[in-house]
């Protein structure tokens, strides 16, 4: 369920957010009340009860606890919540007074992403972030506080001037703070951010191809020292704690995005809600509906999506007779990649599974894009 509010503009930040707009975060929450009605009703979600829900953003946490509330109370009334449903809630840690979060543990969220992205201030304010390390480390103690037993760190590296020495030193601190969950996903520059104008202005440089090789393989090696393994490309958990919501994505499942800009896969069908918050609350629930793209994949690009997925994660994917399935030619360019990314020494195969290697997952973009077709 996505939630676009933001306190601030974060420079280098691609999603689609609003800044401010407070006024509207009710007549938004009741448009998300209106779409998660209407696809009660639709045949290819009704009756399907939800093993998770997660609120992402923006900056959920920016949202009052009531409404939490009533979304997710909602999302049980319209389909049915599973016991012990995962109910992420992504949070600023500069949002965080305790009061909020019991509020936000007494709507049933049980798990919190914190976006606590650096531990160190110079690394905080080269990403325009609001927060400093001490509330990164308050936000922590907080959760612990309210209750939440499952609390995710989320973080960013590749930054201006950082080393491999400095961001592994940054795991170690992370992982000495204890969460269950650690996300370290690389800096990239998106098209039309600040931080991309200002890299192409030769404004500050970033760490090279090497020092980022260093930095992806140590992570793994610093948090699996503290009992926190990979289990996905750029996720870290403590066994047990993997996020059910992206690892229901990367299996494939089906996924109901609401809200706006949301985006949602249901068998070969991809579609994403309108990216623009007034048209969004105008349009929710309205015969017109909030949708403004809909793709729909042939069989080909589904399964190069199954693999490509089932190979972000550590224990890869069952062939399971999918690429038997496929026009030849095209089942034959896909083990085509397969065979070469094994022959690279990037891919094993046992049995019908296959899975990237440690070295393999260094290069994973180049064979994710080889099965993309690219
Ligand atoms: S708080 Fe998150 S969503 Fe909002 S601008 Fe910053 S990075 Fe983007």
């Amino acid at each position: 369920m996505h939630l676009p509010f933001c306190r601030s503009r974060c420079h280098y930040c691609a999603f689609f957010f609003v800044v401010g707009r407070a006024e509207l975060r009710e007549d938004y929450r009741s448009a998300l009340e209106r779409e998660i009605d209407g696809w009660a009703n639709d045949p290819r979600w009704a009756g399907r009860p939800v093993e998770s829900v997660y609120f992402g953003g923006g900056t959920p946490s920016l949202m009052e606890p009531a409404a939490v509330d009533r979304l997710v109370k909602r999302a049980d009334l319209r389909f049915g919540l599973l016991p012990g449903a995962e109910i992420s809630l992504e949070a600023n840690p500069d949002d965080l007074e305790l009061s909020r979060l019991e509020g936000f543990r007494a709507a049933g969220c049980n798990r919190l992403s914190l976006g606590w992205q650096s531990t160190r201030r110079e690394n905080l304010r080269a990403l325009t972030r609001t927060h400093g390390p001490e509330d990164n480390r308050a936000a922590l103690e907080r959760a612990r506080d309210a209750g939440f037993g499952n609390v995710g760190v989320d973080l960013i590296f590749g930054l201006p001037g950082q080393t491999s020495d400095s961001w592994l030193g940054e795991l170690d601190e992370v992982a000495a703070s204890g969460p269950e969950h650690v996300s370290a996903y690389e800096l990239t520059f998106e098209e039309g951010t600040r931080l991309t104008r200002r890299h192409r202005e030769g404004r500050f440089a970033v760490p090279d191809d090497d020092e980022r090789a260093r930095m992806f393989e140590g992570a793994e090696d610093v948090l699996q020292g503290h009992g926190i393994r990979r289990y996905e490309i750029s996720n870290f958990a403590r066994p047990g704690h993997e996020c059910v919501h992206n690892v229901s994505g990367w299996k494939g499942g089906d996924v109901l995005g609401v809200g706006a800009s949301a985006a949602s896969h249901f068998g070969a069908s991809r579609w994403t809600n309108v990216a623009d918050l007034d048209d969004y609350v105008a349009r929710a629930g309205s015969d017109e509906g909030v949708i403004s793209e809909i793709e729909e994949l042939d069989e080909t690009t589904c399964t190069a999506e199954e693999l490509y997925l089932g190979l972000r994660t550590t224990e890869g994917v069952l062939l399971g007779g999918r690429i038997d399935r496929l026009p030849q030619a095209e089942g034959r360019r896909l083990l085509e990649v397969l065979d070469r990314a094994q022959a690279s020494g990037w891919l094993l195969r046992e049995g019908d599974r296959v899975r990237l290697t440690r070295a393999g997952r260094l290069f994973a973009d180049t064979v994710f894009d080889q099965l993309l077709g690219g």
